[in-house]
């Protein structure tokens, strides 16, 4: 989701002040509760979960028939309308509780996704629900409440390790802060500083490691108790060590919870239930982690890379394989 806050310059510009790097999804959610592009419509409903109105409301989420791209204006003569970065005809169903991966080259339309279902933007056609509801009717600070970020970049504020990781639900009890510290692996790194929770950390304090600040942000994610996770190459920071342990955690954390990974490292997602393959816009494969490598397709070929055996394949493969939707 490295390109999920591009949108911020472009709302940094129009607030009249600079935004720039924020890799928070808290800050980004609360950037865009103040004023958006995407509007709630009138009479825009809460998301809650539980029981609603005698339906179970539990956090599944289904893309139907997804199509987006973002607008520019074309430098030509006509200086007409194009799209570009575009997703097209993107149909997934995440069950609540289960996880979904999306994988697939650079530029692929991994974010947009991501984007969309954060209702950064609204699809050009489709729709997308979450616990059945079209998330265009439904009010976009309580769409985002829902949902928890881990990303590559945490930002971390000025202030105490204890405040960086109630970022997430400033209210919690400090049984449910040590929790997620816990979960987080992060237990022997706070009880190691001087003033402990109390150790003031960003610019004007203690410098974190990226994996440090990683680990802050899966225990701000933990805390947040989010029902929807999304991981961005949640543990990319971490030695191969810390990364083992954490992926152990995140499996913890994402547990009973939908989860939509966006990934790189084909090993931090094996596990999930279902694996959708994106390239150019387009869905290209979907599977789980064996039944995509036992094809001879993109997933096939990007696992035997990196994996490091795929010296000997021959790099003329065609991987323009037919959209699956
Ligand atoms: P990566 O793995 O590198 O993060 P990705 O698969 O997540 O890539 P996206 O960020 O979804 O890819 O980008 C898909 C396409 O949309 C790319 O061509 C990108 O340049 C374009 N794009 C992304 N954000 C915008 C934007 N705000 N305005 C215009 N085009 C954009």
């Amino acid at each position: 989701i490295g390109q999920l806050f591009g949108p911020l310059l472009w709302f940094g510009n129009s607030f009249g002040q600079v935004v720039s790097a924020l890799t928070n999804l808290e800050q980004v959610m609360e950037l865009f509760d103040k004023e958006s592009e995407v509007q709630d419509v009138e009479g825009a409903e809460e998301l809650k979960f539980g029981v609603v109105e005698g339906m179970p409301s539990t956090g599944d989420v289904v893309f139907e028939n997804v199509s987006f791209g973002y607008e520019k204006v074309l430098s030509s003569s006509e200086g007409q309308n194009c799209r570009s970065g575009q997703v097209r005809n993107i149909s997934f169903r995440v069950p609540a509780g289960k996880m979904l991966a999306l994988v697939g080259p650079s530029g692929a339309g991994k974010s947009t996704l991501v984007k969309l279902l954060l209702r950064l933007y609204d699809p050009d056609e489709g729709r997308i629900l979450v616990s059945g509801r079209d998330v265009k009717y439904l009010k976009q600070n309580s769409l985002r409440h829902a949902m928890g970020l881990v990303a590559q970049e945490t930002t971390l504020f000025n202030d105490t390790l204890e405040k960086n990781i109630r970022f997430g639900r400033p209210d919690a009890s400090e049984a449910e802060v040590w929790s997620a510290i816990c979960l987080a692996s992060l237990e022997e790194f706070v009880r190691k500083q001087t003033h402990g929770l109390q150790t003031r950390v960003g610019d004007q304090g203690l410098r974190l490691s990226g994996g440090e600040r990683q680990r802050v942000g899966i225990a701000r994610a933990v805390l947040k108790d989010p029902a929807i996770m999304l991981l961005d190459e949640a543990t990319s920071a971490l030695s191969t060590l810390d990364e083992r342990k954490i992926q152990k955690n995140l499996q913890q954390l994402c547990k009973g919870r939908t989860t939509i990974a966006v990934a790189h490292r084909l090993s931090t997602v094996m596990m999930a239930d279902e694996i959708l393959v994106i390239n150019n816009g387009h869905v290209i494969e979907h599977g789980n982690h064996s039944e995509l490598v036992s094809r001879k397709g993109l997933y096939a070929h990007m696992w035997r890379l990196q994996a490091g055996t795929a010296a000997d394949e021959n790099e003329d493969e065609d991987f323009s394989i037919t959209p699956v939707n």
